[in-house]
Order: structure tokens, then C-alpha cells, then sequence
């Protein structure tokens, strides 16, 4: 039996109606709009359509997004000014710094310069040691919203053993700590994993996050299992493309999710969450 496959589109979409209502419902009763300051640093013509897709789900919800285009000569100096700055700033709730930055500044430097409150990419520090204690605050986007992917499913997490494929700090790593979280049984697999086709058919939930088309055959695959594709890649022809050997891997899997249209949305979605808990949290603290 084919796969079911998981609508990332319409889950983002309710998502992204609800935070829609909840920041009506902010103004109905005074308070101010959620506000996110965008930052772009260079020219990459990737992170340029990234942050406009993230401002233009800015003003569909109702968040009010301030942008800040600098030129790849900026300093690391200045850039650390500017986000002091927005700390400051009672008008923004949230801190958005694109990633790649420009080789000349260092991203641990900067995205630890961002107070906590305002870390809405959940990758401070901070954020990441209250994920791992149980206690999380804001929460890593990409993650974050394939937790909701497999919430909306019905998954049930307890007992489930799921393997995540990449170990990076914006998904791999925090993807394992959500997961645990939630009850699962977690290996991650990365770069040094020998035999990584012998735990992928051991995968109730699979995650891959490479950034490699196809490191995952479709007949690894555990049937009955619950795939995610996180990666994104570029064929030669321009076409967008997964990690996972989608045909052969839908065949096997109970669940799997697309690429266009699978985790991609998912993540702007939870920005916007997150940028909306962050200015809740702004106002019952003042
Ligand atoms: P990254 O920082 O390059 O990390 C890749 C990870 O894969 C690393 O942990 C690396 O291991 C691991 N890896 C490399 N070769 C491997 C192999 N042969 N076997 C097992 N693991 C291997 O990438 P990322 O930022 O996590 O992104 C991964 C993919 O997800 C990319 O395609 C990216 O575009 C996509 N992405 C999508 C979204 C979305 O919204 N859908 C968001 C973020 C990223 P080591 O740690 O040992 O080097």
C-alpha cells in the first residue's frame, strides 16, 4: 500500500490561521501587533527569496516585520550593535538572523548575542539546554514543526524507536532532543554512523536532515514506518528534492512527507508561532 502523504501546506497553513486569530484577538484587546525584526547580511539570492517568504507569512498573520538588508562588508562589530539595539527595542519581539552569514563573521558569536526572549529560531544556547532539561521555551522551528507534523498524525511517540539522519544544530541535534521529549526511543546517525541502512529499517519515525539527494533508499525503509524529509536540495534541472528516495520509500512507509511541500512550511509557520509566544511572554512579563 502507498504511503499517506503528510500535507506539509495545509498543517502550516492552519498554523499560520491560528496565530492569524491570536494576534487579532492581541489587538481587539489593546495590545500591540508581534513584531520581527528580519535580518539579512550580503546578497545570496537563496536567502533572499528565505526572507521574503518569511515577511510576506509576516503580513498574512498580522506580525509586523521590520527589515534589516545590510551589505556583505558589514562587520561582525556592527552586527552585534544592531542586535543589542533590537534587544532594546520594545517594539520587537523577535530576532530572525538568516543564515548563512558571510564568512568574516562568526554565527555562535552572533546568534548568542540575541537575548533568549528574543531568539525565535530557538538556536540559543539558552533555548536549546531548557529543550534538553524538559523545560523549553522557544523551540527550534524545524524541529518544532515536525513535532506538530507527527502530533497532527496521531503519533504516539512511547515505545516508537525513531532515527534521525543528520546532526547539525538547527535540526539533527534538537530534533533528537524534541523527540525524546516526547517520549521516543532516539538514535541520531551522522558523518562517522557505520551501517546507517541497518538503523534506518530500524525507524518507527525516520527524520533526514543531509542535505544529500537519496543518502536514504526507499528500500532501508521499515514498513509501516513514518518518513520526514527535512532536506532540500537542487537538482540540475532546478527541480527541488529530498534526502529520502521518495517513490521506493512511499511504498514501504505508512506515512511520508513531500518535498516541495512537506517540512519546508512548517517552518516559517512555527516562526511566526514562536514570534507570537515571544510577545505573550513580552506582555505578561511587563
Ligand atoms: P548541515 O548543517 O550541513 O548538517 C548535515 C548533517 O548531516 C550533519 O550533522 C552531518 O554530520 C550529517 N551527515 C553528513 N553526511 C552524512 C552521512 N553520510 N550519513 C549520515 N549523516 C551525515 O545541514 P542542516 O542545516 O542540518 O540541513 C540539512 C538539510 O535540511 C539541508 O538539505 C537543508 O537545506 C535542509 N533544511 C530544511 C529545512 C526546512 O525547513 N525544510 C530547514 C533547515 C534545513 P556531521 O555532524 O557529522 O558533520
Amino acid at each position: 500500500m502507498p504511503a499517506n502523504i503528510i500535507d506539509g501546506n495545509a498543517i502550516a497553513l492552519e498554523i499560520r490561521k491560528q496565530v492569524q486569530q491570536s494576534v487579532s484577538k492581541r489587538l481587539e484587546n489593546g495590545l500591540k501587533a508581534p513584531g520581527l525584526a528580519v535580518v539579512l547580511v550580503g546578497e545570496s539570492p537563496a536567502s533572499q527569496v528565505y526572507v521574503r517568504k518569511k515577511r510576506e507569512a509576516c503580513a498574512e498573520a498580522g506580525v509586523v516585520s521590520r527589515a534589516f538588508n545590510l551589505p556583505d562588508s558589514t562587520s561582525e562589530r556592527e552586527l552585534l550593535n544592531l542586535i543589542e539595539r533590537l534587544n532594546h527595542d520594545h517594539e520587537i519581539d523577535g530576532i530572525l538572523i538568516q543564515l548563512p552569514l558571510p564568512d568574516h563573521i562568526d554565527a555562535t558569536t552572533v546568534l548568542e548575542a540575541i537575548h533568549p526572549d528574543k531568539d525565535v529560531d530557538g538556536f540559543h544556547p539558552y533555548n536549546i539546554g531548557r529543550l534538553a532539561q524538559r523545560i523549553p521555551s522557544l523551540r527550534p522551528c524545524t524541529p518544532y514543526g515536525v513535532i506538530h507534523m507527527l502530533n497532527t498524525i496521531g503519533e504516539t511517540y512511547k515505545g516508537r524507536h525513531a532515527v534521525i539522519v543528520g546532526a547539525s544544530n538547527i535540526v539533527g541535534r534538537p530534533m533528537g532532543l524534541e523527540l525524546l521529549l516526547a517520549g521516543a526511543t532516539v538514535t541520531t546517525c551522522h558523518r562517522f554512523t557505520r551501517d546507517l541502512a541497518d538503523h534506518v529499517a530500524r525507524a518507527d519515525i525516520l527524520v533526514v536532515a543531509v542535505g544529500k539527494p537519496g543518502i536514504v533508499k526507499g528500500e532501508w525503509v521499515k514498513p509501516g514506518a513514518t518518513v520526514i524529509d527535512v532536506g532540500i536540495n537542487r537538482t540540475a534541472e532546478g527541480k527541488l528534492t529530498g534526502d529520502v528516495d521518495f517513490a521506493a520509500a512511499a511504498e514501504r512507509a505508512a506515512y511520508i512527507t513531500p518535498v516541495p511541500g512537506g517540512v519546508g512550511p512548517m517552518t516559517v509557520a512555527m516562526l511566526l508561532r514562536n514570534t507570537l509566544e515571544a510577545a505573550n511572554n513580552h506582555d505578561a512579563s511587563s
